[in-house]
């Protein structure tokens, strides 16, 4: 029997309407895709991936272009609004990472069929949706994140209910609204993105026990990525780093010194893979500063170093019994209102004017220094100097503290560089170039925002968030 498109395409609606719960018909959005509250959320995400199911996969990256269009006509806008509300951050950086989110995050090229054929058949393992996913994204990269894995988790077939920090919001609003519009326009669901009017820690958890969200993927530092692994769903953790740099003395020195001065200085060191502190052998040391002088940098000393120390970082005393004669230890933590500063703004804290061409402070510190341990996401560039490449080896893995991040190095010797990558075990390894290269800024591959350390799936993509499907047809379709 022979049934009509309309006939189907009624049928279908029929379907879609009575599927559509009664709490989302009634919620319209705030902005496109924003909720007063999770339920609304999550509700109205789960119909719109009802409605993506429908679509065939021409369609979906149809709107997947739409996607990429949207995000990168708007990449000033968002990178305008994100400096404001957030206070961290170059513009002229922001617009580079959401125009590189939108053109570099993988779309639905990046799904792939498996297939077995034999004496009993075919078998097929397809990437299938998960259906709503919960996203949980940073205040450090809040607009390039949310396209990065809005492209991703869509091109995937899912839809999306993000939590984004709050002090990201009106960044998150727009991104969601640009997005959002642009996938209606071309022909897709409304509310494929979704979020709340007023995230909040609770409304993250609110979200994270929804039955409705199937899978969490957390962008963040290691409270939120442990967040997610205790909530009993599939989750995917995309954790901190603090990203060491090794510079041994076969390198091109005044290559690595422009390479690391532009990598950690790249959006005011807000991304996780930037370089956080740099190990240098001591044979080239001072080349090594010189020319990181020469290529945008602030060398600070002494007294300025431990001055600088009390204003980014925050000092805290153990506590000890009383009577008791141990000297308390102290440890220190980021004074996160420092977060993404400029370097100009940073000096002038410890009285020290320089022009705005200063992208970023170096100093020479110990190995144990609170600018070498803590990831301080700030343009300050600690460097320690080593006798050879064994201690920086054991340093460089010591300071990276297990996060199996990102790491760099300037070498030409392949063995030093092949024991560092060995050693320090992480996702990224960038060889002579800056860290940014590692997300596909003049390196070669795809780019994302979430990289998953923890939890192992690396440099994440539309097929990682996406289930194993397997279609087993007995005895056919075997043709020789
Ligand atoms: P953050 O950990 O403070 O916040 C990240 C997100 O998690 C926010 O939306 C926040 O509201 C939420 N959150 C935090 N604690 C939570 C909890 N207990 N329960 C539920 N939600 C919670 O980090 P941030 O300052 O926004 O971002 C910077 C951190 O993120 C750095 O540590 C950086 O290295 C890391 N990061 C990692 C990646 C990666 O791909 N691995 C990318 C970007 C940033």
């Amino acid at each position: 029997m022979n049934i009509p498109n309309e006939v189907i395409s009624q049928i279908v609606s029929q379907v879609m309407a009575n599927l559509q719960p009664q709490q989302e018909k009634k919620s319209t959005p705030l902005i496109p895709g924003v909720f007063s509250n999770v339920n609304q959320a999550v509700e109205a995400a789960k119909y719109a991936y009802l409605q993506l199911r429908t679509l065939s996969m021409a369609k979906r990256e149809e709107l997947i272009q739409a996607m990429r269009e949207a995000a990168f006509a708007n990449a000033r806008e968002l990178a305008e609004i994100a400096v404001r509300e957030t206070g961290m951050g170059r513009v002229s950086d922001k617009i580079l990472k959401n125009q590189l989110a939108a053109r570099k995050t993988p779309g639905t090229e990046d799904l792939k069929t498996e297939s077995w054929t034999g004496d009993d058949g075919l078998t097929l393992v397809e990437m299938g949706a998960y259906g709503v996913i919960g996203a949980i994204t940073p205040t450090t990269n809040p607009s390039e994140t949310i396209i990065c894995n809005g492209i991703g988790m869509i091109a995937a077939g899912n839809s999306v209910v993000f939590s984004p920090h709050p002090t990201a919001k009106e960044t998150s609003f727009l991104t969601l609204k640009i997005l959002n519009e642009a996938i209606v326009a071309a022909g897709g669901p409304a509310n494929l993105l979704t979020m709340v009017a007023e995230p909040s820690i609770e409304a993250a958890n609110e979200m994270m026990r929804h039955p409705g969200i199937i899978m969490l993927v957390a962008t963040g530092g290691p409270g939120v990525v442990k967040a997610v692994l205790s909530s009993g769903k599939k989750a995917i953790g995309a954790g901190a780093g603090n990203p060491p740099v090794i510079v041994d003395e076969t390198a091109d020195i005044p290559k690595a010194a422009r390479d690391i001065i532009a990598g950690c200085s790249f959006d005011n060191n807000l991304p996780c893979i930037a370089e956080k502190e740099c190990i240098v052998v001591g044979s080239v040391a001072d080349e090594l500063i010189t020319h990181m002088r020469r290529s945008g940098a602030y060398l600070i000393k002494g007294k300025e170093i431990d001055d600088l120390l009390k204003v980014v970082m925050t000092e805290k005393e153990e506590k000890i019994a009383e009577g008791c004669t141990v000297k308390p230890k102290k440890s220190y933590g980021i004074n996160k209102a420092w977060v993404g500063k400029d370097a100009q703004i940073i000096l002038k804290a410890i009285g020290i004017d320089v022009p705005s061409d200063v992208r970023a402070v170096i100093c020479e510190v110990e190995e144990d220094h609170p600018f070498v341990v803590e990831e301080l996401m700030m343009p300050i560039l600690p460097i320690v100097q080593v006798k050879n490449i064994d201690a920086a080896i054991a340093l460089g893995v010591k300071v990276e503290h297990g996060n199996r991040h990102t790491a760099i190095m300037h070498s030409k010797n392949v063995d030093n560089l092949t024991r560092f990558a060995r050693a320090v075990q992480t996702t990224i390894f960038v060889k002579n170039g800056p860290s940014y290269a590692g997300i596909g800024v003049g390196g070669e591959g795809y780019n994302t925002f979430t990289i998953a350390g923890p939890t192992g799936e690396g440099l994440t993509s539309a097929r990682t968030f996406t289930r194993q499907r397997r279609c087993v047809l007995v005895d056919g379709f075997k043709i020789v």
